[in-house]
């Protein structure tokens, strides 16, 4: 189809769609049928049975079953057995592992998927980019990513990057006008968009013409690689220290097995104990751990409401020691209301905040009759033109689509009784130019029922100061003089230093001649007055910016409002200190890099700062050795937003673009979401410490117990099966409900770790060995005692021997939570580990007690006085260990 030739009303009817109410749902489904959902089709996942056999490749999990089959050939089938059942358990631990982790991974991904406003059954609503099928009509503005290929219905000054496709990264301009162009590239057809290219100015409307593989961006979907998931600079640390710890594992077990045959045990024994204690040893499941405990902390997150887009960002989090965070919406409400009016040397005030309609304007604390205040009438219909908010209300609620700046204007103008219905009769709007964060104003050229026409221009005033000739003082246009300019400016601060957001209205007549240029429009203009309105602070805030400042993070405000309303506003929430600095653009232009590094540690406000800005303002934190966060939501955010260690987006307000760029997404596009996404990701981090410090300890502990009997020339303290069966057991759950503590009160007042911080840093080290050392030794200390109270029983001696092990470890798992001394922290926190614990210490009785297991374990019943040389000997490393902290303290 020519699509880009025919006219709008004949792309309808081809596409069968009223283009004033959209397809209706029954029609809409009956189109799922035919087009299928809007997507492209990816690659191949790895299936369920690949994913499960993966679990399997690992070489010494390979060299385990080769030696089992060894063992069954010679006879040893109950052996075989046991130990095949075992690697599969832990195949399906793994197994299961990784799926939850995938799992997870691809519902973050449908969390962050774009969303479009779609007309449907008359009404404009917002649905999964999806859901769209051929015939739909979307709208969209700058920032948005075009969801599917269309016919352009009608254009707001609409600029598309399309190098996606096309590979031209300038934008093109588009129009809804019909082309007549043969042999056209995509590039040239300018009254199409699609899916995929990106919109960087203006707004338009258009018709969905094709979805999914029948886009232009799906011919070419082959070409495109699918992202990879990215791992964390942890889970690539580790994956390196696997390595070493692989090595030295198999030097230490071929050290147990050597010594182990030259004192004379026999080499099959000893290779079948070698092979399961290297497998027992290593920790090839450390990895998987890892991503679980990320995957479970960023549901976690979600519940919070961060969304996690890159999975790095949640260790970075908790690295994070400067926030900047933008004002309006993030640490405001963005519930505005006009409360003050001024207009020609005289001010107002508005009565009722929100969406109510009732207010009434008073001049001097007395009402006033509107018909009488033509300055007044004059500002509030031009707040009401140069305005595309609209008040939608339903039973349920009232609420505003569109810029809230704008929602507070229109309902200032309500309040004098104007509508939107009545205001189209008396004027029509042939021209907008859109507002943007760099212009810091909106224009629209409006034509009155007697055929004039004028721009009405609004924005932040002291711009809009710099471009006006003329003001209108009482009723009369005058030209702008200092005296004048000196009063704008006065009501300007006094209006600022009330926490109001400001905004100027300005207008001037134009003829009817030609097109009209922005440019053109944006200058010359009559100064008309000002609106102040309130936006108050999330009540949130203020508390979470005091936790951050304990937990050694800075608080740093961005906003493209005045300085003196950004001032007011960093007051009330506590953020700006005594000598703290405010800091605006175009002092900010003024700087060179260099300049702004040196002085930026003191600026805790950033005012009227255009988008540009916040890119030199991460920089200089950054060179400064800070790890930044940045919130963003528009398209010119996006840079900055990527260059930032941590970029943030808005889930409500932010654009597509600056999502995309952003490795976290605010679901409530509030500030103390942020400082809970810091706490969690410490908290993260913190868990994999844990279970990364039990996990190795519980090893060095299985490598060294075997290694000191070896050397003593004593018979195998532990049985091939029974290794394995500690490798499953403790090292499964334990370790997983680790990933799933709590955090240590103290969490937040620490000072940021440090980004460089190594896996054994703050003595992690330390406490692996020490403690390995010490489980060895206990484990092996009871196995000797037994041993030598009744040497003809070797396996009442090796069951001593696997529960003191198996308890000193499950001890050891409630060390693990904390930094100082499990006596600092209440076990019962925790139920998941304790359940874990539980579970374990019940699979440890049966297969001491039960009899059928007896054989296969190679076990023994314990009778009950014995339990306490093994209770015993498995809490004494606690306390040897708690006891030296103790001498340390004192
Ligand atoms: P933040 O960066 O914290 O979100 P902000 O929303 O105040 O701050 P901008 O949206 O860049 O920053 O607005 C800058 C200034 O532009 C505002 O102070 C206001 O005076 C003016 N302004 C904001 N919205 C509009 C609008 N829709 N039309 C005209 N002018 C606007």
């Amino acid at each position: 189809m020519k699509w880009h030739e025919m006219e709008i009303h004949d792309v309808a009817e081809s596409v069968n769609t009223d283009r004033d109410t959209g397809l209706s749902d029954r029609e809409v489904h009956s189109r799922y049928g035919k087009f299928g959902y809007n997507e492209l089709q990816e690659a191949e996942k790895t299936s369920a049975l690949l994913l499960f056999l993966g679990q399997f490749k690992d070489f010494m999990v390979l060299v385990l079953l080769g030696a089992t089959i060894i063992s069954a050939f010679l006879g040893e089938y109950i052996d075989a057995v046991a130990i095949v059942a075992i690697v599969l358990m832990n195949g399906i631990l793994g197994f299961f592992q990784e799926r939850r982790a995938e799992k997870s991974l691809e519902a973050l991904k449908q969390l962050s998927a774009p969303q479009v406003s779609c007309l449907r059954e008359g009404e404009w609503i917002r649905i999964p980019s999806r859901e769209l099928v051929p015939g739909d009509i979307i709208k969209f503005t700058a920032g948005d990513r075009i969801g599917a290929d269309l016919r352009l219905l009608s254009v707001k000054s609409l600029e598309i990057e399309e190098s996606a496709l096309t590979g031209e990264s300038v934008p093109v301009q588009k129009s809804q006008d019909p082309l007549n162009v043969k042999e056209a590239g995509l590039g040239d057809l300018t009254n199409m968009a699609f899916m995929g290219t990106l919109v960087t100015r203006g707004s338009g409307i258009g018709m969905v013409v094709a979805t999914g593989m029948k886009t232009a961006m799906g011919q070419i979907a082959d070409l495109l690689q699918s992202a990879e998931a990215m791992d964390t600079p942890l889970q690539k640390r580790l994956e390196q220290l696997g390595k070493i710890l692989i090595v030295v594992a198999l030097i230490l077990t071929a050290l147990v097995v050597g010594v182990g045959v030259i004192q004379g045990h026999s080499l099959y024994s000893m290779f079948l104990a070698g092979v399961s204690l290297a497998v027992a040893a290593i920790p090839e499941g450390l990895p998987a751990i890892v991503t679980v405990a990320l995957s479970l902390g960023v549901q976690r997150m979600i519940k919070q409401k961060s969304i996690v887009r890159k999975l790095p960002a949640v260790e970075t989090l908790g690295c994070a020691s400067v926030i900047c965070s933008d004002k309006t919406g993030t640490m405001t409400q963005n519930k505005m209301t006009v409360t003050d009016i001024w207009s020609g040397g005289k001010q107002w005030k508005v009565s009722r905040t929100g969406f109510d309609v009732n207010g009434e304007f008073t001049y001097k604390e007395r009402t006033v009759v509107l018909k009488e205040e033509k300055a007044l009438q004059q500002i509030l219909t031009f707040g009401m033109l140069c305005n595309t908010a609209e008040l939608t209300e339903t039973d349920a609620e009232k609420r505003i689509d569109g810029d809230p700046t704008e929602g507070a204007l229109l309902i200032a103008g309500m309040k004098a009784g104007m509508t939107r219905e009545a205001l189209s009769k008396r004027f029509t709007i042939i021209e907008e130019f859109p507002f943007d964060s760099t212009r810091k104003m909106m224009s629209v050229i409006a034509e009155d029922s007697a055929g004039k026409r004028f721009v009405v221009t609004k924005g932040a005033p002291d711009v809009l100061l710099g471009i006006a000739g003329q003001v209108l003082w009482e009723d009369r246009q005058q030209s702008m003089s200092s005296q004048y300019e000196q009063r704008i400016k006065e009501s300007i601060e006094s209006m600022a230093s009330k926490a109001l957001r400001t905004i100027a209205i300005a207008y001037k007549p134009i003829g009817r001649d030609g097109v009209f240029k922005q440019e053109d429009a944006e200058k010359d203009l009559v100064f008309v007055g000002l609106q102040g309105m309130i936006d108050p602070p999330r009540p949130e805030v203020k508390q979470a910016i005091k936790e951050c400042r304990a937990a050694g993070i800075k608080t740093i405000m961005i906003t493209g409002d005045h300085v003196i309303t950004a001032r007011a506003i960093a007051k009330q929430l506590d953020l700006l200190p005594h000598n703290g600095k405010v800091m605006d653009g175009a002092a900010l232009n003024k700087l060179s890099s260099d300049d702004l590094e040196k002085v930026v540690e003191d600026v805790y406000v950033f005012a009227r700062v255009s988008p540009e800005h916040k890119l030199k303002i991460v920089k200089a934190f950054q060179k400064r050795g800070h790890i930044v966060a940045m919130t963003g939501d528009g398209v010119n955010d996006a840079p900055a937003i990527k260059a930032a260690d941590i970029g943030i987006s808005m889930g409500i307000t932010g654009t597509d673009v600056a999502k995309e760029a952003s490795s976290l997404v605010l679901a409530d596009d509030n500030f103390a979401t942020i400082k809970s996404a810091i706490r969690e990701g410490r908290n993260i981090y913190e868990n994999i410490r844990k279970f990364i410090r039990y996990l190795l300890a519980s090893n060095v502990g299985e490598i060294l117990v075997m290694l000191f009997a070896m050397l003593l020339a004593l018979p195998l303290p532990l049985v091939p099966i029974q290794i394995l069966w500690v490798n499953l057991v403790t090292d499964g759950l334990p370790a997983m409900a680790l990933g799933l503590d709590q955090p240590e009160g103290n969490l937040m007042n620490r000072k940021p770790r440090h980004p460089k911080e190594g896996v054994f840093a703050r003595k992690l080290g330390w406490k692996v060995i020490s403690r390995g050392f010490l489980i060895g030794a206990a484990t092996l200390a009871a196995f000797m005692f037994i041993y030598n109270r009744d040497p003809e029983n070797l396996a009442y001696a090796q069951t001593v021997a696997f529960s003191t092990l198996v308890m000193a470890q499950l001890i050891h798992v409630f060390d693990c939570r904390s930094e100082k001394s499990i006596f600092d922290r209440n076990p019962f926190e925790n139920l998941y580990l304790i359940g874990a614990v539980a579970s374990s210490i019940l699979l440890m009785l049966v297969v001491i007690y039960y009899p059928p297991l007896q054989p296969i374990f190679k076990t023994v019943s314990i009778i009950p006085r014995d339990w306490i040389l093994i209770l015993g000997m498995a809490s004494l490393p606690t306390f040897l260990l708690a006891g030296s902290l103790l001498t340390r303290k004192s």
